[in-house]
């Protein structure tokens, strides 16, 4: 189940890497992401039928913030709810990439994360290797997850994560062609090789830094007792942790249909 093909070698060639930046090129886009912030905001009153994903009012574009994602839930033992209780008791909040196949009878859990504030994505339907798909199952593993997590959150999504990080031309092709934007990481917990929270916590804790994408795992209990510790931990050091709709609004090249995206 584990997510770690690419991460390494899916971190150049892309124009979302960028690293930021030098002071000046910050407070542009601070004031880019707030131009953008109040267009969203009158484009929700205009449209309330379009279920677009709330940014938080709260989040401080200056400060830094990072994006927690849990894949290959929702946990059958509790382990994704657990998540939920310690991101609700530190305001925090996190992107869960869920497989299709698990929805059923955890709809409650997806429903209750979107309505926390939190982003619910699809990681297919099946796990499987898209690449290794032919276009028609691809287009299905991609529209019958979102199908899923619209029908269980009322708001569907418009981002994916692909199994292994896994992508090529036609992956980035179809997902345009459907509206996501294909969502990898740059931080790896690698909770699904350690399975420990104690090695998950030092991965996190050493590994972060302002604008990260992080993988991670609610399909395991060590992750969420990691968590119990990293998310009030990560909340005192004063970084925000927002979802990854959030983070890359606050970015210059925002969220793009058919685009792969590793950090901020
Ligand atoms: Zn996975």
């Amino acid at each position: 189940m584990g997510c770690s093909k690419s991460s390494s070698s899916n971190s150049k060639g892309s124009k979302v890497e960028k690293e930021l930046k030098t002071e000046d090129k910050s407070k542009e886009e601070s004031k880019e992401s707030k131009e953008s912030k109040d267009k969203k905001e009158e484009k929700k009153e205009t449209d309330d039928a379009n279920k677009e994903p709330v940014i938080n009012p709260n989040i401080d574009p200056n400060k830094p913030m990072i994006a927690l994602t849990f894949d290959d839930g929702p946990s059958n033992t509790g382990a994704t709810a657990r998540i939920l209780d310690v991101l609700a008791e530190n305001n925090g909040h996190a992107t869960f990439c869920v497989l299709g196949y698990l929805i059923g009878g955890h709809e409650d859990v997806i429903n209750r994360a979107v309505a926390e504030g939190n982003q619910v994505i699809g990681h297919s339907w099946s796990h499987k290797d898209l690449t290794k798909l032919t276009d028609a199952e691809i287009r299905a593993e991609l529209n019958d997850t979102a199908n899923a997590i619209e029908a269980a959150s009322g708001t569907r999504p418009t981002m994916h994560r692909p199994p292994y990080g896994a992508v090529n031309d036609t992956i980035k092709s179809i997902s345009k062609e459907l509206g996501f934007s294909i969502i990898n990481w740059n931080v790896d917990a690698r909770d699904w090789k350690t399975k420990n929270a104690d090695a998950t916590y030092t991965a996190v804790m050493r590994d972060v830094k302002d604008g990260c994408i992080v993988l991670c795992h609610d399909y395991y209990d060590s992750t969420a007792d990691a968590m119990a510790r990293i998310i009030p931990e990560l909340t005192a050091q004063g970084y925000q942790l927002v979802t990854v709709q959030e983070l890359l609004s606050f970015s210059e090249h925002k969220a793009e249909p058919g685009e792969v995206y590793f950090n901020r």
